[in-house]
């Protein structure tokens, strides 16, 4: 069962390759979010990830930049010795937290369950912004990332229960992350945390599961192509 929202534990996983680029640092920052998304609801990979993260802290403390709590005390205790700071300080954090709490929220749905890890990666007032729907069908996406050196999109996307997204073709590769709900295609049923990826050429019609909107994060490069009826196609934020 996942601890965050009591589901079951993914079934889906990114390929190892992936957890070892993640540990080495090496991940463009769309993938370090689907990547650190999957993370949080399943265990499995978190002891993968963890085992292959340790030659890096290994790294680290060679060169005695890690941090570390030594016998004078903490970091925090060094900083305010008479611990002043503190009270005010978590005050100030809590009352930051209450207006994102009240401003981050999507006007069309309540938001989907994050991993604490991945809260920090993603933009602030992620529901404020544009959230434009997708061609021939109730989706609703907004981009969370887009980064012009590797040509990589991070969109949230959200999809209604029991609705198709439109056919479509990756020209490159596609991770997509479950965060709420399921959908199904041809490689399968996709639920809460499970990873999907998809090689350039994959066309897929994935179909939301009756119940529960399904919300996903879909990071992608060289764009995808909607194909509709008429052999009407539109390539789509390449
Ligand atoms: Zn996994």
């Amino acid at each position: 069962m996942s601890q965050l929202t009591g589901n079951p534990e993914p079934r889906h996983h990114p390929p190892e390759e992936m957890l070892v680029q993640h540990a080495a640092g090496q991940l463009d920052t769309a993938r370090r979010i689907t990547i650190e998304a999957h993370l949080g609801f399943c265990p499995r990979c978190r002891t993968a990830f963890a085992r292959w993260s340790q030659p890096g802290e290994a790294l680290l403390s060679a060169f005695g930049t890690a941090p570390s709590a030594g016998p004078g005390g903490t970091a925090t205790a060094e900083l305010d010795p008479a611990g002043e700071l503190g009270d005010s300080w978590s005050r100030l954090e809590a009352g930051i937290d209450a207006l994102e709490e009240e401003d981050d929220r999507p006007t069309f749905a309540p938001p989907p369950p994050l991993p604490p890890g991945l809260r920090g990666m993603l933009p602030a007032r992620l529901y404020q912004r544009r959230w434009r729907r997708i061609p021939f069908s109730t989706a609703r996406f907004t981009i969370v990332e887009h980064d012009q050196e590797s040509s990589t999109t991070l969109l949230m996307v959200h999809i209604g229960p029991d609705r198709l997204f439109p056919r479509h073709e990756h020209l490159g590769y596609e991770d997509v992350v479950v965060l709420e709900g399921a959908f199904r295609d041809q490689k399968g049923l996709f639920g809460q945390g499970d990873f999907q990826l998809n090689e350039p050429g994959t066309m897929h019609r994935p179909e939301v599961q009756p119940g529960a909107p399904c919300w996903i994060l879909s990071r992608y490069d060289k764009g995808v192509r909607f194909t509709g009826f008429r052999g009407w196609a539109q390539r789509f934020g390449s």
